[in-house]
Protein backbone atom coordinates (compact mmCIF):
# COMPACT_ATOMS: atom_id res chain seq x y z
CA UNK A 1 0.00 0.00 0.00
CA UNK A 2 2.05 3.26 -1.04
CA UNK A 3 -1.10 5.25 -1.12
CA UNK A 4 -1.14 7.90 1.78
CA UNK A 5 -4.70 8.10 2.14
CA UNK A 6 -6.00 7.72 5.56
CA UNK A 7 -8.48 4.86 6.58
CA UNK A 8 -10.68 5.22 9.20
CA UNK A 9 -10.48 2.51 11.98
CA UNK A 10 -11.96 -0.43 10.41
CA UNK A 11 -14.54 -2.39 12.64
CA UNK A 12 -13.99 -5.81 12.81
CA UNK A 13 -18.29 -6.00 13.18
CA UNK A 14 -19.71 -2.85 13.38
CA UNK A 15 -22.26 -2.50 15.79
CA UNK A 16 -22.33 0.85 15.77
CA UNK A 17 -23.51 1.81 12.21
CA UNK A 18 -26.79 -0.42 12.82
CA UNK A 19 -27.45 1.23 16.15
CA UNK A 20 -27.55 4.66 14.26
CA UNK A 21 -29.83 2.96 11.92
CA UNK A 22 -32.51 2.08 14.30
CA UNK A 23 -31.38 4.29 17.45
CA UNK A 24 -35.01 6.24 17.95
CA UNK A 25 -36.57 3.23 18.11
CA UNK A 26 -34.86 1.42 20.25
CA UNK A 27 -34.86 4.22 22.83
CA UNK A 28 -38.38 4.36 22.54
CA UNK A 29 -38.46 0.40 23.14
CA UNK A 30 -36.47 0.66 26.23
CA UNK A 31 -38.25 3.73 27.62
CA UNK A 32 -41.51 2.00 27.59
CA UNK A 33 -39.72 -0.86 29.93
CA UNK A 34 -38.50 1.53 31.94
CA UNK A 35 -41.82 2.80 32.07
CA UNK A 36 -43.44 -0.52 32.56
CA UNK A 37 -40.63 -1.58 35.07
CA UNK A 38 -41.31 -4.94 34.05
CA UNK A 39 -37.88 -5.58 33.70
CA UNK A 40 -38.19 -9.63 34.43
CA UNK A 41 -40.54 -11.86 32.38
CA UNK A 42 -42.14 -8.20 30.90
CA UNK A 43 -44.40 -8.52 27.96
CA UNK A 44 -41.23 -7.48 25.68
CA UNK A 45 -39.97 -11.02 26.28
CA UNK A 46 -43.05 -13.23 25.46
CA UNK A 47 -43.78 -10.50 21.89
CA UNK A 48 -40.15 -11.24 21.13
CA UNK A 49 -40.69 -15.48 21.52
CA UNK A 50 -43.52 -15.02 19.57
CA UNK A 51 -41.98 -13.24 16.85
CA UNK A 52 -38.98 -15.32 16.59
CA UNK A 53 -41.47 -18.11 16.20
CA UNK A 54 -43.32 -17.05 13.42
CA UNK A 55 -39.72 -15.69 11.35
CA UNK A 56 -37.98 -19.15 12.32
CA UNK A 57 -41.46 -21.37 11.43
CA UNK A 58 -40.89 -23.04 14.55
CA UNK A 59 -43.85 -24.27 16.71
CA UNK A 60 -41.85 -22.73 20.34
CA UNK A 61 -39.20 -20.13 21.25
CA UNK A 62 -38.13 -20.03 24.81
CA UNK A 63 -35.70 -17.21 25.78
CA UNK A 64 -32.94 -18.01 28.42
CA UNK A 65 -29.65 -16.14 29.71
CA UNK A 66 -27.13 -17.14 27.17
CA UNK A 67 -26.37 -18.90 24.09
CA UNK A 68 -24.36 -21.35 26.26
CA UNK A 69 -27.18 -21.97 29.15
CA UNK A 70 -29.50 -22.68 25.81
CA UNK A 71 -27.38 -25.72 25.10
CA UNK A 72 -27.38 -27.00 28.60
CA UNK A 73 -30.55 -26.72 29.31
CA UNK A 74 -31.94 -28.52 26.83
CA UNK A 75 -29.02 -31.72 27.37
CA UNK A 76 -30.50 -31.31 31.29
CA UNK A 77 -34.08 -31.27 29.59
CA UNK A 78 -33.27 -34.51 28.04
CA UNK A 79 -32.34 -36.06 31.42
CA UNK A 80 -28.68 -36.81 30.09
CA UNK A 81 -26.02 -37.59 33.12
CA UNK A 82 -22.89 -38.58 34.18
CA UNK A 83 -21.10 -41.18 31.83
CA UNK A 84 -23.59 -40.33 28.80
CA UNK A 85 -21.55 -39.12 25.52
CA UNK A 86 -22.67 -36.44 23.46
CA UNK A 87 -21.01 -36.18 20.03
CA UNK A 88 -19.55 -32.49 19.20
CA UNK A 89 -17.63 -31.12 16.42
CA UNK A 90 -13.89 -30.63 17.27
CA UNK A 91 -13.85 -27.33 15.36
CA UNK A 92 -15.91 -24.59 17.23
CA UNK A 93 -15.93 -22.78 20.15
CA UNK A 94 -15.79 -23.98 23.29
CA UNK A 95 -19.40 -23.56 24.31
CA UNK A 96 -20.42 -26.03 22.50
CA UNK A 97 -18.19 -28.99 25.01
CA UNK A 98 -19.35 -27.02 27.63
CA UNK A 99 -22.51 -27.31 28.04
CA UNK A 100 -22.10 -31.34 27.58
CA UNK A 101 -19.23 -31.21 30.56
CA UNK A 102 -21.53 -28.80 32.86
CA UNK A 103 -23.96 -31.66 33.48
CA UNK A 104 -21.12 -34.09 33.99
CA UNK A 105 -21.48 -35.67 30.64
CA UNK A 106 -18.96 -36.82 28.15
CA UNK A 107 -18.26 -34.91 24.51
CA UNK A 108 -16.48 -37.13 22.02
CA UNK A 109 -14.83 -34.59 19.43
CA UNK A 110 -15.61 -35.53 15.79
CA UNK A 111 -13.75 -34.20 12.91
CA UNK A 112 -15.05 -31.38 10.43
CA UNK A 113 -15.73 -30.88 6.42
CA UNK A 114 -12.26 -29.44 5.26
CA UNK A 115 -14.44 -27.32 3.10
CA UNK A 116 -17.28 -26.27 5.07
CA UNK A 117 -15.75 -26.31 8.09
CA UNK A 118 -18.92 -28.30 9.43
CA UNK A 119 -19.19 -31.23 11.02
CA UNK A 120 -18.35 -34.09 8.52
CA UNK A 121 -20.64 -36.72 8.01
CA UNK A 122 -18.92 -39.34 6.76
CA UNK A 123 -17.04 -38.63 9.94
CA UNK A 124 -19.55 -38.53 12.10
CA UNK A 125 -20.52 -41.78 11.02
CA UNK A 126 -17.28 -43.28 10.84
CA UNK A 127 -16.83 -42.21 14.98
CA UNK A 128 -20.94 -43.40 15.66
CA UNK A 129 -19.18 -46.78 14.47
CA UNK A 130 -16.01 -46.83 16.67
CA UNK A 131 -17.72 -45.96 19.48
CA UNK A 132 -20.60 -49.12 18.55
CA UNK A 133 -17.41 -51.21 19.02
CA UNK A 134 -17.11 -50.68 22.40
CA UNK A 135 -20.53 -50.64 23.56
CA UNK A 136 -20.72 -47.11 23.40
CA UNK A 137 -24.03 -45.35 22.44
CA UNK A 138 -23.90 -41.60 22.05
CA UNK A 139 -27.35 -40.02 23.98
CA UNK A 140 -27.47 -36.95 21.72
CA UNK A 141 -25.64 -34.82 18.93
CA UNK A 142 -24.57 -31.41 18.72
CA UNK A 143 -23.76 -30.24 15.17
CA UNK A 144 -22.91 -26.46 14.81
CA UNK A 145 -23.66 -24.09 11.89
CA UNK A 146 -19.90 -22.68 12.18
CA UNK A 147 -19.44 -18.93 10.94
CA UNK A 148 -23.02 -19.24 9.74
CA UNK A 149 -23.37 -21.63 7.87
CA UNK A 150 -25.98 -24.67 8.23
CA UNK A 151 -24.20 -28.27 8.85
CA UNK A 152 -25.14 -30.73 6.24
CA UNK A 153 -28.85 -31.47 8.04
CA UNK A 154 -30.38 -34.28 4.92
CA UNK A 155 -27.23 -36.17 6.04
CA UNK A 156 -26.64 -35.42 9.57
CA UNK A 157 -30.55 -35.75 10.21
CA UNK A 158 -30.82 -38.82 8.68
CA UNK A 159 -27.42 -39.95 10.42
CA UNK A 160 -29.08 -39.42 14.00
CA UNK A 161 -32.64 -41.01 12.79
CA UNK A 162 -30.89 -44.17 11.96
CA UNK A 163 -28.98 -44.31 15.18
CA UNK A 164 -31.41 -43.27 17.33
CA UNK A 165 -29.50 -40.31 18.60
CA UNK A 166 -30.77 -36.88 19.81
CA UNK A 167 -29.94 -33.75 17.76
CA UNK A 168 -29.42 -30.52 19.20
CA UNK A 169 -28.48 -27.91 16.73
CA UNK A 170 -25.84 -25.30 18.05
CA UNK A 171 -27.56 -22.46 16.01
CA UNK A 172 -25.33 -19.51 17.86
CA UNK A 173 -24.03 -18.37 14.82
CA UNK A 174 -26.18 -19.21 12.31
CA UNK A 175 -29.94 -17.14 13.25
CA UNK A 176 -31.23 -16.08 9.96
CA UNK A 177 -29.77 -18.84 7.45
CA UNK A 178 -31.65 -21.26 5.77
CA UNK A 179 -30.88 -25.00 4.44
CA UNK A 180 -32.91 -26.26 1.32
CA UNK A 181 -35.54 -23.41 2.04
CA UNK A 182 -35.90 -23.97 5.56
CA UNK A 183 -35.26 -21.60 8.29
CA UNK A 184 -32.37 -22.56 11.03
CA UNK A 185 -34.53 -23.44 14.35
CA UNK A 186 -36.38 -26.25 12.29
CA UNK A 187 -33.41 -28.59 12.00
CA UNK A 188 -33.16 -31.79 14.59
CA UNK A 189 -35.11 -31.94 17.65
CA UNK A 190 -34.10 -28.96 18.59
CA UNK A 191 -32.10 -26.30 18.14
CA UNK A 192 -30.52 -23.99 20.88
CA UNK A 193 -28.85 -19.87 19.58
CA UNK A 194 -27.38 -16.66 21.29
CA UNK A 195 -27.94 -13.39 21.26
CA UNK A 196 -24.78 -12.27 22.00
CA UNK A 197 -24.06 -8.62 20.75
CA UNK A 198 -21.26 -9.75 18.01
CA UNK A 199 -23.44 -12.74 16.59
CA UNK A 200 -26.20 -12.12 13.46
CA UNK A 201 -29.22 -11.54 15.53
CA UNK A 202 -27.58 -9.95 19.15
CA UNK A 203 -28.78 -7.70 22.07
CA UNK A 204 -26.89 -5.42 23.74
CA UNK A 205 -25.43 -7.66 26.64
CA UNK A 206 -25.90 -11.72 26.95
CA UNK A 207 -29.35 -13.20 25.75
CA UNK A 208 -30.19 -16.84 23.92
CA UNK A 209 -33.10 -19.14 23.09
CA UNK A 210 -34.39 -22.57 22.74
CA UNK A 211 -36.24 -23.19 19.51
CA UNK A 212 -38.47 -26.29 18.75
CA UNK A 213 -41.51 -28.30 17.61
CA UNK A 214 -41.59 -30.89 20.48
CA UNK A 215 -44.22 -29.36 23.03
CA UNK A 216 -43.24 -31.51 26.21
CA UNK A 217 -39.58 -30.90 25.40
CA UNK A 218 -40.27 -27.25 25.66
CA UNK A 219 -42.52 -27.40 28.38
CA UNK A 220 -40.03 -29.23 30.58
CA UNK A 221 -36.84 -26.63 29.36
CA UNK A 222 -39.75 -23.95 31.04
CA UNK A 223 -39.58 -25.28 34.07
CA UNK A 224 -36.03 -25.80 34.60
CA UNK A 225 -35.10 -22.32 33.29
CA UNK A 226 -37.43 -20.78 36.23
CA UNK A 227 -35.82 -23.41 39.14
CA UNK A 228 -38.01 -26.34 38.22
CA UNK A 229 -41.32 -24.47 38.27
CA UNK A 230 -44.54 -26.48 38.16
CA UNK A 231 -48.13 -25.52 38.28
CA UNK A 232 -47.13 -22.57 39.79
CA UNK A 233 -44.04 -20.05 40.72
CA UNK A 234 -43.30 -21.99 44.63
CA UNK A 235 -44.02 -25.17 43.21
CA UNK A 236 -40.75 -26.82 42.11
CA UNK A 237 -40.95 -30.14 40.52
CA UNK A 238 -37.27 -30.64 39.42
CA UNK A 239 -33.89 -29.32 40.03
CA UNK A 240 -33.97 -26.06 37.85
CA UNK A 241 -31.99 -23.02 37.35
CA UNK A 242 -32.57 -19.61 36.85
CA UNK A 243 -31.73 -18.08 32.58
CA UNK A 244 -33.73 -15.77 31.41
CA UNK A 245 -33.33 -13.38 28.78
CA UNK A 246 -33.86 -9.32 30.45
CA UNK A 247 -37.25 -7.48 29.32
CA UNK A 248 -34.80 -4.62 27.88
CA UNK A 249 -32.68 -7.38 25.73
CA UNK A 250 -36.08 -8.89 24.55
CA UNK A 251 -37.03 -5.23 23.22
CA UNK A 252 -33.86 -4.52 22.06
CA UNK A 253 -34.27 -7.87 19.57
CA UNK A 254 -37.79 -7.12 18.89
CA UNK A 255 -36.16 -3.95 16.90
CA UNK A 256 -33.10 -5.57 15.68
CA UNK A 257 -35.19 -8.47 14.16
CA UNK A 258 -37.38 -5.79 12.00
CA UNK A 259 -34.15 -5.52 9.89
CA UNK A 260 -32.85 -8.56 10.11
CA UNK A 261 -33.47 -9.75 6.90
CA UNK A 262 -32.50 -7.06 5.50
CA UNK A 263 -29.11 -7.44 7.12
CA UNK A 264 -28.95 -10.83 6.09
CA UNK A 265 -29.24 -10.25 2.24
CA UNK A 266 -26.14 -7.03 2.97
CA UNK A 267 -24.31 -9.50 4.55
CA UNK A 268 -24.79 -12.59 1.78
CA UNK A 269 -23.92 -8.80 -0.93
CA UNK A 270 -20.66 -8.47 1.34
CA UNK A 271 -19.87 -12.08 0.96
CA UNK A 272 -20.42 -12.79 -2.04
CA UNK A 273 -17.96 -9.82 -3.46
CA UNK A 274 -14.76 -11.52 -1.17
CA UNK A 275 -15.50 -14.71 -2.46
CA UNK A 276 -15.19 -13.19 -5.90
CA UNK A 277 -12.26 -10.96 -4.89
CA UNK A 278 -10.68 -13.51 -2.69
CA UNK A 279 -10.98 -16.91 -4.73
CA UNK A 280 -7.99 -17.70 -6.15
CA UNK A 281 -5.32 -16.36 -3.37
CA UNK A 282 -7.30 -18.06 -0.51
CA UNK A 283 -8.82 -20.99 0.19
CA UNK A 284 -12.59 -19.54 0.82
CA UNK A 285 -15.10 -21.89 2.86
CA UNK A 286 -17.67 -24.01 0.69
CA UNK A 287 -20.84 -22.58 0.68
CA UNK A 288 -23.74 -25.52 -0.20
CA UNK A 289 -25.42 -24.20 -3.11
CA UNK A 290 -29.16 -25.09 -1.19
CA UNK A 291 -28.00 -23.01 1.76
CA UNK A 292 -27.80 -19.27 2.39
CA UNK A 293 -25.18 -18.54 5.19
CA UNK A 294 -26.10 -15.41 7.65
CA UNK A 295 -22.33 -14.93 7.70
CA UNK A 296 -21.36 -14.72 11.36
CA UNK A 297 -18.06 -14.36 9.99
CA UNK A 298 -15.76 -14.25 6.96
CA UNK A 299 -13.64 -16.76 7.60
CA UNK A 300 -10.65 -18.37 4.83
CA UNK A 301 -7.68 -20.74 5.46
CA UNK A 302 -4.25 -19.52 4.05
CA UNK A 303 -0.75 -20.76 4.40
CA UNK A 304 0.47 -17.83 5.12
CA UNK A 305 -1.95 -16.35 7.91
CA UNK A 306 0.15 -15.30 10.91
CA UNK A 307 1.90 -13.07 7.95
CA UNK A 308 -1.85 -11.62 6.76
CA UNK A 309 -2.87 -11.21 10.11
CA UNK A 310 0.39 -9.13 11.22
CA UNK A 311 0.26 -6.86 7.61
CA UNK A 312 -3.55 -6.54 8.02
CA UNK A 313 -2.91 -5.34 11.33
CA UNK A 314 -0.20 -3.13 10.44
CA UNK A 315 -2.85 -1.63 8.19
CA UNK A 316 -5.53 -1.12 10.57
CA UNK A 317 -7.28 -4.17 9.58
CA UNK A 318 -8.35 -5.97 12.07
CA UNK A 319 -8.49 -10.07 11.77
CA UNK A 320 -9.18 -12.49 14.70
CA UNK A 321 -8.40 -16.27 14.70
CA UNK A 322 -11.48 -18.60 15.43
CA UNK A 323 -10.18 -21.17 16.55
CA UNK A 324 -6.62 -21.30 16.94
CA UNK A 325 -7.02 -25.15 18.42
CA UNK A 326 -9.30 -27.77 18.25
CA UNK A 327 -11.23 -28.63 21.34
CA UNK A 328 -9.85 -31.62 21.76
CA UNK A 329 -6.36 -30.07 22.13
CA UNK A 330 -7.77 -27.46 24.52
CA UNK A 331 -6.23 -28.07 28.09
CA UNK A 332 -10.14 -28.26 29.68
CA UNK A 333 -10.88 -30.63 26.94
CA UNK A 334 -7.73 -32.63 26.47
CA UNK A 335 -8.50 -35.50 28.75
CA UNK A 336 -11.66 -36.47 26.49
CA UNK A 337 -9.47 -36.66 23.33
CA UNK A 338 -9.41 -40.28 21.45
CA UNK A 339 -6.79 -41.60 19.14
CA UNK A 340 -9.16 -43.84 17.57
CA UNK A 341 -11.34 -41.18 16.26
CA UNK A 342 -8.99 -38.51 14.73
CA UNK A 343 -9.56 -34.66 14.25
CA UNK A 344 -6.76 -33.80 11.83
CA UNK A 345 -8.89 -31.62 9.49
CA UNK A 346 -10.02 -29.73 12.33
CA UNK A 347 -6.46 -29.22 13.13
CA UNK A 348 -5.23 -28.04 9.90
CA UNK A 349 -8.05 -25.27 9.78
CA UNK A 350 -6.68 -23.99 13.23
CA UNK A 351 -3.32 -23.47 12.04
CA UNK A 352 -4.33 -21.61 8.55
CA UNK A 353 -8.12 -20.33 9.30
CA UNK A 354 -8.60 -16.46 9.57
CA UNK A 355 -11.73 -14.08 9.99
CA UNK A 356 -11.75 -10.76 8.79
CA UNK A 357 -14.34 -7.33 8.96
CA UNK A 358 -17.75 -8.49 8.12
CA UNK A 359 -20.77 -7.33 8.77
CA UNK A 360 -23.98 -5.40 7.12
CA UNK A 361 -22.92 -2.12 6.53
CA UNK A 362 -19.12 -2.90 5.08
CA UNK A 363 -18.75 -0.84 2.20
CA UNK A 364 -17.57 -2.19 -1.21
CA UNK A 365 -14.67 -0.12 -1.19
CA UNK A 366 -13.48 -0.75 2.12
CA UNK A 367 -13.36 -4.31 1.23
CA UNK A 368 -11.30 -3.46 -1.82
CA UNK A 369 -8.86 -2.22 1.01
CA UNK A 370 -8.93 -4.54 3.14
CA UNK A 371 -8.49 -7.33 -0.22
CA UNK A 372 -5.36 -5.11 -1.42
CA UNK A 373 -3.60 -5.60 2.06
CA UNK A 374 -4.22 -9.21 1.78
CA UNK A 375 -2.82 -9.50 -1.99
CA UNK A 376 0.28 -7.57 -0.94
CA UNK A 377 0.28 -9.86 2.35
CA UNK A 378 0.69 -12.97 0.16
C1 LIG B 1 -21.31 -17.83 20.91
C2 LIG B 1 -21.45 -19.29 20.85
C3 LIG B 1 -22.05 -20.03 21.88
C4 LIG B 1 -22.41 -19.44 23.22
O1 LIG B 1 -23.20 -18.34 23.23
P1 LIG B 1 -23.17 -17.33 24.49
O2 LIG B 1 -24.42 -16.55 24.33
O3 LIG B 1 -21.94 -16.50 24.36
O4 LIG B 1 -23.17 -18.14 25.73
C5 LIG B 1 -22.25 -21.38 21.70
N1 LIG B 1 -21.84 -21.99 20.58
C6 LIG B 1 -21.24 -21.33 19.57
C7 LIG B 1 -20.84 -22.08 18.34
C8 LIG B 1 -21.00 -19.95 19.68
O5 LIG B 1 -20.40 -19.30 18.67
Amino acid sequence: MSDSKVYPAIPFIDLETQTQRIKSDIEKAIDKVVQHSGFINGPEVFEFENQLSNFSQVDHVISCANGTDALELVLRAWQLSADDIVVVPAFTFAATAEAVCAIGATPVFVDVDPETFNMSPEKLEEALQVLKKSNQEPKAIISVDIFGQPADYNRIENIAEKHNIKLLVDAAQSMGATYSGKSVGSFGDVTATSFFPAKPLGCFGDGGAILTNDQALANRIRSIKSHGQGKHKYDHVRFGKNSRLDTIQAAILIEKLKIFSDEIERRNAVACYYNKVLSGHVQTSKISPDVISSWAQYSFLTDNRDNVARVCQHHGIPTQVYYPKPLDQQQAYEKYARTDIPTWCSEEISKKILSIPMHPYLKKETQDYIVSVIQEAL
